[in-house]
């Protein structure tokens, strides 16, 4: 179990729920000071150390205090042992990519990372699947479609993982209109929805088109304005997981025609999300943990040895150097801030004083700065000197839970006699299972023959359908802590079982190994016009009410800025260390690449 494993929030809880500090011991001074903390180790606060260093120099002494095992927050990388080979996977983060163009200010760290994102792309083999004749699948149960069966996915879904239109079968149409367990009419509306260019609000201008869109979720949108039947409903249900966390009856119609969902074609509305999809894209074979592994090479060039952004992905990471007391820039792993507040009153304070609970323990720590670049939700309860209306602010953050589980195959012959290698699932227990795009780059080189082992990725976002979208993620974070290991194997077997089971799949023999990502505060929650009023209405947003600077504290992390990407989290950074240095030059000048140290 990776993601929130355990032992990783137990003290987080128990902080929550006002029992922390009645067993926690007189914390122990451990008389060090630093220039800058940084609450959580995740990309945000990976990209505010390295900032900070930019803006003070190399000597900037810094300590990054992350309560998992591991650096990266979500940004997450999964390996796997199979003879002598060593298969990557990403556990989190997928990918370089964004809705929105990458600011000046993110683009400048990948380029200085050494990452070429508009190069990198020769490291991607995007025919290898389809030259074996592999397309996306659906596969509809018998308990909800009344026939297990899988059919090619003529328009597998904008924001899947693995989404590229161009990846459909060239018979896809013709298989799916033959052989969808579905209404009649319902295959009929599929394919005029995704191929016809209608205009379902002739009437309306654009900006009339898109208020009416924005108050009306993805699912009416198909039954009331489109005339759909309502198993083009139930087909797509969980189509929008990957993307939004929660099905589409609870996604604002809007959202929808902006990624490119079905039925937008011929409304004369912007798809950027669609536009920029694979404008600026590249997906290291353990997704975006090689952001983060890049970033604390930078810090720390002894934990992470190596001297490029494609050898970093074999690079085997030191974690005995993360934390030497002769280095400036050190991070503590499984360490859970407990308390940040001013030595003294914050207008007149030198100093920041940050408790930390490790290994049973509390201790503290002087610094000149504090960044928190955890989660919205966590400061409240570790910073309890800021502004009672800006705690609110934070403490309204919600978070998107998610699991990514990867499953090692001993090989992919299933995939391939079924001629698949992506299956939406509608009603699935995962939605998603994926063959991972085929990435080499420097030693690494992903599984090719059918004969090879393999990575399979499988998610699932839990959510309870026709609850508003906010308390839909409250359910499924309940719901996700509290599943065992157990029984997300036992759905993992039983899933693979079934769909590729006539590909001749025995889950006994074929299954190597299992790790599941779980993450009950996944995605930043980003705001929706169904359900905020202030997106239509206007006025400052939650985040900009939370992510106020306080006296020598700042606030960076993704949720700073409501959106659920890497990006994102840089630029949070970048304003977090604008706020509490003065040398930070502005704008962002930073093209010259760093060398290691
Ligand atoms: C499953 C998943 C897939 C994603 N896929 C993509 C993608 O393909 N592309 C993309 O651009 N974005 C993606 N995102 C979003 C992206 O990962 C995030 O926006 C970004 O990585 C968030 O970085 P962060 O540093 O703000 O937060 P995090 O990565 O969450 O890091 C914050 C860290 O702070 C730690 N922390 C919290 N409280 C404390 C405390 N009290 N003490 C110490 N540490 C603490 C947390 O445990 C965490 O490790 C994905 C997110 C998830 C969950």
């Amino acid at each position: 179990m990776r993601g929130s494993h355990p032992g990783s929030f137990d003290v987080a809880h128990s902080l929550r729920d006002g029992t922390f500090w009645e067993s926690a011991g007189k914390p122990e001074d451990t008389g060090e000071t630093y220039d800058l903390v940084v609450v959580g180790g995740g990309i945000s606060g990976l990209a505010a150390a390295h900032f900070y260093r930019k803006a003070n120099g190399g000597k900037a002494r810094i300590l990054i205090l992350e309560n998992h095992d591991d650096f990266g927050g979500h940004a997450k990388r999964n390996e796997f042992r199979v003879g002598s080979r060593t298969l990557l996977g990403y556990g989190g983060t997928y990918s370089i990519e964004s809705p929105e163009p990458y600011s000046e200010v993110a683009k400048g760290v990948i380029e200085e990372l050494g990452i070429e994102v508009s190069s990198f792309s020769k490291y991607l083999d995007r025919n290898l699947y389809g030259s074996m004749g592999r397309v996306p699948k659906i596969f509809f149960d018998k308990e909800t479609f009344g026939a297990d069966k899988l059919v090619d996915d003529p328009y597998p879904f904008p924001g899947g993982e693995t989404f590229d239109l161009a990846a459909a079968g060239p018979d896809a149409w013709a298989h799916f209109i033959a052989e969808a367990p579905i209404a009649e009419q319902a295959r009929k509306d599929v394919s005029r929805l995704c191929r016809e260019k209608k205009d379902y609000l002739p009437g309306l201008n654009a900006e009339q088109k898109e208020d009416r869109l924005a108050r009306i979720s993805y699912a009416r949108f198909l039954t009331e304005v489109a005339g759909a039947h309502a198993d083009v409903v139930r087909l797509y249900q969980n189509a929008s997981f990957s993307e939004f966390g929660v099905g589409i009856e609870a996604v604002a119609a809007l959202d929808a025609s902006e990624i490119g969902y079905p039925g937008f074609g011929g409304m004369g509305l912007e798809t950027p999300a669609l536009n920029n999809e694979r404008g600026y894209f590249f997906h290291f074979p353990d997704g975006n943990a090689s952001i983060a592994r890049l970033l604390v090479r930078n810090l720390i060039p002894e934990a992470v040895p190596g001297n490029s952004a494609t050898d970093v992905v074999t690079a085997k990471a030191n974690y005995a150097k993360l934390d030497e007391s002769k280095s400036p820039v050190r991070i503590r792993l499984n360490s859970t801030a407990v308390r940040v507040k001013h030595v003294g009153a914050a207008v007149a304070a030198t100093d920041v004083e940050i408790a930390y609970a490790r290994g049973g323990k509390v201790y503290t720590v002087r610094a000149g700065h504090c960044i928190l670049a955890c989660w919205n939700i966590v400061i409240p309860y570790i910073c309890e000197e800021l502004p009672a209306a800006q705690r609110d602010a934070l403490a309204s953050a919600q978070k998107v839970p998610l699991l990514y589980s990867n499953v090692l195959l001993r090989n992919s012959t299933a995939f391939r006699k079924l001629g698949a290698n992506s299956i939406y699932a509608p009603s699935g227990y995962h939605t998603h299972v994926d063959m991972d795009l085929p990435v080499s780059i420097g030693d690494y080189h992903c599984p090719r023959p059918p004969e090879d082992p393999l990575v399979v990725h499988m998610s699932k976002a839990p959510c309870h359908a026709g609850l508003p979208a906010k308390d839909q993620h409250i359910a499924g974070r309940m719901e996700l802590y509290t599943t065992t290991f157990e029984t997300i194997e036992r759905n993992i077997r039983e899933q693979l079982a079934r769909t590729l089971g006539p590909g001749g799949f025995d889950p006994a023999r074929d299954i190597l190994a299992i790790t599941a990502n779980r993450w009950p505060h996944g995605y930043a929650y980003e705001y929706s016009s169904l359900w905020d009023k202030f997106v239509l209405e206007g006025g400052e947003t939650p985040c900009e009410k939370a992510r106020k600077p306080y006296g020598r504290i700042a606030i960076a992390n993704s949720d700073a800025g409501a959106r659920a990407y890497t990006d994102e989290a840089i630029n949070q950074a970048w304003r977090a260390v604008g706020e509490i240095t003065k040398n930070q030059r502005t704008p962002y000048v930073g093209r010259e690449r760093l060398s290691p140290g």
